[in-house]
């Protein structure tokens, strides 16, 4: 899909990537929140090439158009800059709800809207999965676990958050978006699903969020210093978009109600991470020691076995695949910034 992608940008390839055709009883139309983000515009591309029809709602916080473009004037696609804060009348058989922004220094930005996005927006969305009778799959976090004082974390750790830090407006958001779905399925019979997604990376990150990964791909390319938060021991475990991606069309299409991980159960300290992406890129970069961050959780890591057993899906992309992907997208975007700009 990717090289397609890019030879429709290049305007060498045919209009739109290849659509399933699906007749009109089984086609779907399926609703994505947050949709021209880096997650959602991934999901968007799967659910499209299946031969589903797709609405993107998103108020491009930190999503882009770009993402979508190649969609753009497609019979079965839609986009529409709406804010979830506010209400959504449409009519729809499934919901992702993903709308928020998802990188710390993304989230922390305004922590008010941050809240409302997860309460008011996700309260919308199951009214209008209420009204409509549509399942709705929210993109929870492992988040919901904090600082998690077991390891590996599975769905039945209750977790470890600071209520008034500086991530608690995302975390929290998340825990009682969550308890949302549920009182909605308790009381309203809203069929819900819960994806608690660990780190994920690869193609349309935003170069600049501020995450791990994109900071250390573009610094390594860059040839700046690899900037490590403190000693660089604590560890997270990274999968892949498309596993994500395939992890969460199985958990909606599922019977499953009740939360799953979705992660890649490979962990690795920020330190080697810092040297894999380096070596990856080839770059003669320094590593470079910074303060610690106020709560940064010190290990993170997801029991699958729920995933495994109940979905049959796995995460199958390895690290440094997945990394040289993302690594060659960065590159092409540093290259048509750098184009944009030349006098
Ligand atoms: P992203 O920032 O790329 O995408 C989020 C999208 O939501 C953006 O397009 C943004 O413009 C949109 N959005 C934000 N607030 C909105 C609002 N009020 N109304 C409408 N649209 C709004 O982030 P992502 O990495 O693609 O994350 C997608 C979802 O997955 C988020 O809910 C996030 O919490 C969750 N998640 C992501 C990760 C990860 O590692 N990427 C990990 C755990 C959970
Ligand atoms: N809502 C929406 N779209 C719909 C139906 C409801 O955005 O199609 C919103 C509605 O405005 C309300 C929220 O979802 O703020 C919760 O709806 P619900 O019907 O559960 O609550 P009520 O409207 O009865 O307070
Ligand atoms: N981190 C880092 N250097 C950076 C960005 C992040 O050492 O330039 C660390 C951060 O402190 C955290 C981990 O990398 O321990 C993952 O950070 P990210 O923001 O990607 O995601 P999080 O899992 O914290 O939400």
């Amino acid at each position: 899909l990717w090289d397609k992608i890019h030879e429709l940008e290049l305007g060498t390839g045919p209009k739109y990537p290849p659509v399933k055709f699906l007749s009109e009883k089984d086609r779907k139309r399926i609703l994505i929140t947050g949709g021209a983000g880096f997650v959602g515009s991934h999901l968007a591309d799967k659910l499209m090439m299946d031969g589903y029809e797709v609405t993107v709602v998103d108020n491009f916080f930190t999503g882009r158009r770009r993402n979508v473009d190649h969609w753009l004037g497609h019979g079965n696609f839609e986009l529409i800059n709406h804010d979830v804060v506010e209400p959504l009348f449409i009519e729809v058989d499934q919901i992702y709800h993903l709308a928020s922004p998802a990188s710390p220094p993304n989230y922390m930005y305004n922590p008010i809207k941050t809240l409302k996005t997860n309460t008011i927006g996700t309260l919308n969305m199951l009214g209008l999965a209420k009204r409509v009778g549509a399942r709705l799959l929210f993109a929870s976090t492992s988040e919901v676990y904090g600082d998690p004082e077991q390891h590996p974390q599975p769905e039945s750790y209750w977790g470890n958050v600071n209520p008034i830090g500086p991530r608690a407006c995302y975390d929290e958001g998340k825990r009682v978006a969550e308890t949302m779905c549920y009182a909605y399925q308790k009381q309203e019979g809203v069929d819900v699903r819960v994806a608690r997604i660990f780190n994920t990376f690869g193609p349309r990150m935003h170069m600049d969020d501020g995450r791990v990964v994109s900071n250390f791909i573009l610094q390594a390319l860059q040839g700046q210093p690899l900037t490590v938060y403190g000693s660089g021991s604590h560890t997270r475990s990274f999968q892949y978009v498309s596993d994500l991606v395939n992890g969460l069309v199985a958990l909606m299409n599922s019977n499953v109600s009740s939360p799953v991980n979705l992660g890649n159960p490979e962990e690795h300290s920020i330190m080697e991470f810092a040297t894999i992406i380096r070596d990856l890129v080839g770059s003669k970069s320094r590593i470079a020691n910074l303060p610690e961050v106020p709560d940064d959780p010190q290990r993170r890591n997801p029991a699958i076995e729920k995933a495994e057993r109940l979905l049959g899906w796995r995460p199958v992309v390895p690290l440094h695949e997945g990394l040289n992907r993302t690594i060659a997208y960065f590159r092409r975007e540093l290259q048509l910034q750098a184009d944009e700009y030349r006098p």
